[in-house]
């Protein structure tokens, strides 16, 4: 750049002339200096709109869990005790229709507490009552068998 009070070649760098000792405008200088252009505040304008909610929202926990497949003891409870051994099986039925009127208020943990137990008492039925079938086969064979001795 020239010097503007010595008219000298400096170099663009230099703050003072190293001639004249004059302190020297950089042109990028004194834009860095100015003030900037006020701009116009308009913060309606530049705050930034509200996320709107997601059309598809993700399910919750617990419609998550009404959706899981639910294993329901009830109707094999009702047959366990038609077919095997209706005394045992009424606590089957009982535990298996809590357990049904709990999972569809949306107690998992009660209805999954009945469940269980629903299950005990299902087996309970199933394996009494095949042992009075058995019994039964096994008394009609005796009798067959002295029948036919009888004979
Ligand atoms: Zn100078």
């Amino acid at each position: 750049m020239i010097c503007p009070t010595c008219g000298k070649e400096v170099e663009n760098h230099n703050l003072f002339c190293i001639y004249c000792g004059q302190q020297l405008q950089h042109p990028e200088e004194t834009g860095r200096f100015q003030t900037p252009p006020m701009q116009p505040i308009t913060p309606q304008m530049k705050a930034p709109a509200p996320p709107s909610a997601p059309v598809n929202a993700p399910p919750s926990i617990d419609a998550d869990a009404s959706a899981k497949p639910f294993f329901d003891y009830l109707p094999l409870a009702i047959l366990a005790a038609i077919f095997c051994c209706p005394p045992l099986g009424l606590p089957a039925i009982i535990f298996a229709a809590y357990a049904r009127a709990y999972h569809l208020a949306g107690d998992h943990g009660r209805a999954q507490h009945n469940l269980n137990q629903a299950k005990i008492w299902f087996w309970i039925t199933v394996g009494v009552g095949v042992l009075i079938q058995v019994g039964l086969l096994g008394s009609m064979v005796q009798t067959i068998i002295t029948v036919l001795e009888g004979i």
